[in-house]
């Protein structure tokens, strides 16, 4: 039986091979939304990222059976109208947790030891003699990290900071996470404590009506004045206004973001003019390897949707049991 699959990002050559010899494959480019929504009408089912997928763009959609998205974050994604539609919606979880977590401590280091800023001031030609205190930054080792969302990329942040850093870790969750409490001794408080107690408040949600804005000007407010905000979650968790505010007002000390309100982050987005903020272009996962094995993920994910065998990465499991 053919059937058609909307590939709506560009797939890694054997990725794309290994899908078009169990499918006819459609590349669209989702910036035409009009060829991209024409597309899934024809499509059982679609692969694709960081596109956001609204109810009405499936309403012709009458043979889609799965949507294979390649992230573990489904926030593009109406799930419960995907559920209704019976469309089986795929993430990638896993795959992205250590080099996501590794672009975490990336932002916690540079932004502690002000790498970034230092890089640029060496090749702006300003070091001239030996460093001073203007220089100088903070340490990493020996501190607190507040992780709000201790899930998988969150306890691959907590071992890196327990085991390799000697950092106490405390987190929240809604639930205890048990295996990050005996390997790294992380301890859950209320959000409040984190906030107070916390050198690097790392938020590692997922982004969802309860998250949305969870850190606004009431929250920065709790945090230390030497603290660092590192956020590789999705931008809309913080109020972006607030955060703005508190940098420039020295509410905080400085912030690492991986993630922003909008992104592509506006050239004249004051958080680029501030030295205390490392801005980097949603790389959470981005390397070669990863990528390539999300890819990978996503495709298998998608296919074994279709044949009905897949038995996990499901987002919303329920769909099959209706
Ligand atoms: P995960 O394993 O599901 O972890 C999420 C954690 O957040 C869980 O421990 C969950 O615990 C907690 N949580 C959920 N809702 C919460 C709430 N309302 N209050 C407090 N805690 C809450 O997911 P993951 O694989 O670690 O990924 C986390 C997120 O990272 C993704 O959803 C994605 O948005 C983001 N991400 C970003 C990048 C990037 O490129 N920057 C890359 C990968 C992932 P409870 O359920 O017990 O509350």
């Amino acid at each position: 039986m053919t059937r058609t699959i909307v590939a709506y990002k560009a797939l890694p050559p054997d990725v794309d091979a290994w899908l078009r010899e169990r499918a006819d494959v459609i590349d669209v480019d989702p910036k035409d939304h009009a060829a991209f929504v024409a597309a899934l009408q024809r499509a059982d089912g679609a692969i694709g990222a960081s596109v956001k997928i609204s109810a009405d763009m499936l309403d012709g959609a009458t043979r889609l059976k799965a949507f294979s998205t390649i992230s573990v974050g489904f926030d593009q994604f109406d799930v419960a109208d995907l559920t209704r539609r019976g469309i089986v919606l795929t993430h990638t979880p896993d795959v992205l947790t250590e080099s996501t977590a590794d672009t975490v401590f990336a932002l916690i280091l540079s932004s502690a030891r002000r790498v970034v800023e230092l890089a640029d001031w060496v090749r702006e030609g300003h070091w001239k003699g030996s460093i001073g205190e203007d220089c100088f930054g903070v340490d990493v080792q020996g501190k607190t990290l507040g992780i709000v969302g201790l899930g998988r990329i969150g306890g691959a942040v907590a071992r890196r900071a327990a085991l390799g850093f000697r950092m106490n870790v405390l987190y929240t969750n809604r639930s205890p996470n048990e295996q990050a409490e005996r390997d790294y001794g992380a301890r859950r408080v209320e959000l409040d404590e984190l906030l107070a107690q916390a050198d690097f408040v790392c938020l590692q949600v997922p982004l969802t009506p309860e998250t949305r804005g969870m850190i606004g000007a009431a929250e920065l407010r709790k945090m230390k004045r030497s603290a660092i905000l590192i956020n590789a979650s999705r931008g809309p968790t913080v109020d972006e206004a607030a955060l703005i505010d508190a940098l420039r007002d020295g509410t905080i000390r400085g912030a690492g973001l991986d993630v922003f309100e909008h992104e592509p982050l506006a050239a004249d987005s004051p958080l680029l003019a501030m030295k205390n903020v490392v801005a980097l272009p949603h790389i959470g996962s981005a390397t070669h390897e990863t990528r390539h094995a999300m890819a990978r993920n996503a495709a298998e994910n998608l296919i074994g949707a279709l044949d009905g065998t897949l038995t996990q990465n499901i987002v919303n499991r329920d769909v099959l049991t209706r």
